[in-house]
């Protein structure tokens, strides 16, 4: 909320108090536009990559194409797959720009939904989702579309981490829903944990990238998350694997 202030009949200690508010305000201000600054670098810097891959195989068709009929499909091939990457990466900023005008005020039954979202991946993957919970359904007020891709995020990456299975389990406690995503995969070293769900991060940028991987998927999750009243966070044991957990107000 933006509040115009009054500075006359301020006595001196009031005017003391509002020049520390609005020093910390600038600093707070300064911090935010740094971070939009390293986000649009970063933005525009993942977007070159695939221009510039399909830059060089037109130009590589240009000169080589004719009469090489294998150039062509290696060349289409790739300009395809950047060509889905850059569109993965401008619908998911869009994610992450949108999230703050989205209503969440929808019923959701989250028990449904986490089983549906696994339904969606038993099909493409032959690996077991196992699911936990106690059989009755949790609803909670939301937005359904950001929860599922919450969901989608986590068991995506579960999958893409690990050669394994994935353990989900859902327990109300108190007022809030317990969701854990537990894999058996390469685990995460601490001190990687809390940067795993900054934009663009990612602790093995090659391996991500061979995955379809942008690094932006924890962070849009988080800001949902956060976004709904909750948080999400992670543990792991490397080598052995890691769980994300999810916890969100009930209604
Ligand atoms: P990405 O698109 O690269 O998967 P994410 O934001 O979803 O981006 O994840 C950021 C990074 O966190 C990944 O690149 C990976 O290094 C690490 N990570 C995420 N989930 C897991 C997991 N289940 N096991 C191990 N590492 C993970």
């Amino acid at each position: 909320k933006w509040k115009k202030i009054e500075l006359t009949n301020r006595s001196n200690d009031e005017l003391y108090e509002m020049e520390k508010t609005f020093n910390d305000m600038i600093d707070s201000l300064k911090d935010n536009y740094e971070m939009q600054e390293i986000f649009v670098s970063d933005a525009s810097h993942e977007l070159k990559t695939p221009i510039s891959i399909i830059k060089s195989y037109t130009q590589l068709l240009e000169r080589r194409g004719k009469d090489n009929p294998e150039l062509w499909k290696e060349s289409l091939d790739a300009i395809g797959s950047e060509a889905d990457r850059m569109q993965k990466l401008v619908e998911q900023l869009l994610a992450l720009a949108k999230n703050k005008e989205i209503e969440h005020s929808e019923n959701v039954n989250i028990t449904e939904l986490m089983e549906k979202t696994i339904e969606v991946f038993t099909g493409a993957y032959d690996r077991n989702i196992e699911l936990h919970d106690n059989g009755k359904p949790i609803h909670i007020l939301g937005n359904q579309d950001q929860l599922r891709q919450v969901f989608y995020i986590l068991i995506d990456n579960a999958l893409k981490y690990s050669d394994h299975n994935v353990v989900i389990t859902m327990a109300p406690h108190d007022n809030q829903i317990d969701i854990s995503v537990r894999d058996f995969g390469q685990g995460i070293p601490k001190e990687e944990r809390e940067r795993i769900f900054e934009r663009f991060y990612r602790m093995d940028k090659a391996r991500s990238r061979n995955t379809g991987g942008t690094g932006l998927g924890l962070a849009i999750a988080k800001s949902i998350i956060h976004s709904h009243g909750g948080t999400i966070s992670v543990d792991s044991r490397p080598g052995e694997g890691s769980t994300f957990q999810v916890m969100l107000p009930l209604t």
